[in-house]
């Protein structure tokens, strides 16, 4: 499991997994070239056929956040025993993210029983730390193949997910593609002061200060825009939903304004719309009547694409209107992604995938709010895609990273029917021309030049 504290982090338990999936797939094993990086992670290179195309990466994790002692008992089936029962495999991780790794092998592994020979080279690319931050995996498979002058046609990471009833109005799921990523900092605000006995205060303390300037920022919102990502998921759904909606957004210019405040009236879809920035920790004080020294708040925001940590330091200092108050970076920074394209045959070979296995969904790019190892991978490509082949709906959306953790063994059958897709439609040729006639006009074939 990852663990923010380097001691907890069980290192022995990766090399356990590497064995295992060693016994598992034993034709990967044989037939495909394994590195392992930095220990613990691995990367998988299926060497294609025709060394002039660029390779496709398919990434996802091998670590799997902590089960809190104190909830371990509430488990049905142990956490860590990956018991099948009642048509679920159960676990942590199952749903998060081994899954997806174990799909993935299992894939190649019956490509390479039937003799499948890909023409493009495919990179399985397993992180051993995503779940805090990816910097000693993600990072290092990254840097390992940028030293190599690798450029990427494509990679696909985890993300989105099918999401059954999340739109009134639209019976299909939707397949939501996360082909934008939000990016993340986080910022701390320090106020000091001269301390003294609380019975006779002065008129503005750290606490006071700090509160008001948390408060202003609340008051002052980030400005509501529509990026090319959250315009493309409006029009593919107000197209699905029809009348008002499709007419608004064919005039789009019209009613644009109308259209912002609309996304901006649920919480969900104004995250879309804007970077939200919302204190998470608040410190001071430790006695009641001694007035505290100093008072220290964290604030995690959520940059929308487009904007940056300078644009976001503006906005706060400008809000705040307080020297008084400092504010500097707290950890890691993480940039909003680069936005991918979708008039591509990468997405249209992820597209005929989904709907190969899931025939009944719109597929929708969407932004993805969150940040995963794709992170990592900007430098080797443009052509990000965020989704994992599992189904979310009201009964299983609150398991991931909870008690109870289980994936379906339906959903894991499924998974590997779509890498299996996906490795045929973004590594043989054959299956790209077909695509494309039908989808995409023109054909940007991928040369090496590395
Ligand atoms: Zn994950």
């Amino acid at each position: 499991m990852s663990s923010l504290d380097a001691d907890k982090f069980e290192y022995e338990e990766f090399t356990k997994l590497h064995a295992y999936l060693k016994e598992a797939f034993p034709l990967v094993h044989e037939q495909l070239q394994l590195e392992v990086i930095n220990n613990y992670s691995l990367l998988y290179t299926w060497k294609g056929s025709d060394k002039y195309l660029k390779p496709v990466m398919f990434s996802a994790h091998l670590d799997v956040v902590p089960v809190e002692a104190a909830s371990e008992g509430a488990w049905e089936e142990g956490p860590y025993k990956g018991e099948v029962k009642d048509g679920y495999v159960w676990g942590r991780g199952t749903m998060d993210d081994k899954y997806r790794v174990i799909a993935m092998l299992e894939a190649v592994e019956q490509l390479l029983s039937q003799g499948y020979e890909p023409p493009r080279t495919l990179y399985l690319a397993f992180g051993h730390d995503e779940e805090i931050g990816g910097n000693d995996g993600a990072s290092m498979i990254s840097r390992h193949l940028q030293q190599q002058g690798v450029q990427l046609e494509a990679m696909f990471d985890e993300g989105l997910a099918v999401a059954e009833g999340a739109m009134p109005g639209i019976e299909e799921p939707l397949a939501l593609v996360g082909t934008a990523a939000k990016g993340n900092l986080n910022l701390l605000l320090t106020v000091e002061g001269g301390g003294g006995h609380s019975s006779i205060p002065p008129d503005d303390t750290p606490i006071s200060i700090l509160s008001r300037s948390i408060q202003r920022l609340h008051d002052s919102p980030f400005e509501a825009r529509m990026t090319e990502t959250t315009r493309e998921t409006v029009e593919v759904l107000a197209e699905k939903l029809g009348g008002k909606y499709k007419f608004a957004m064919r005039h789009y210019w019209l009613f644009k304004g109308k259209i912002l405040k609309k996304l901006s009236e649920d919480r969900a879809t104004d995250a879309l719309i804007r970077t939200k920035l919302v204190p998470t920790i608040i410190s001071s004080g430790d006695k009641h009547n001694v007035l505290p020294r100093e008072a220290t708040a964290i604030l995690n925001v959520r940059i929308l694409n487009g904007e940056d940590e300078q644009t976001v330091l503006k906005h706060v200092r400008k809000a705040i209107k307080d020297d008084r108050v400092k504010i500097e970076r707290y950890g890691v920074y993480t940039p909003p992604s680069p936005v991918t394209a979708t008039d591509t045959w990468q997405f249209a070979a992820l597209k005929a995938s989904i709907l190969d296995v899931f025939p009944d969904v719109l597929v929708v790019p969407a932004l993805f709010p969150g940040a995963t190892d794709s992170k990592h991978y900007s430098n080797l490509t443009n052509n990000i895609f965020r989704f994992a082949p599992q189904v979310v709906n009201r009964d299983n959306a609150t398991l991931v990273h909870n008690v109870n953790e289980r994936l379906s063994v339906e959903v894991l059958e499924n998974s590997v029917l779509f890498y299996e897709k996906l490795i045929r439609n973004t590594c043989g040729t054959e299956e790209q021309e077909e695509i494309v006639d039908v989808d995409t006009p023109e054909m940007p074939w991928g040369v090496s030049g590395a």
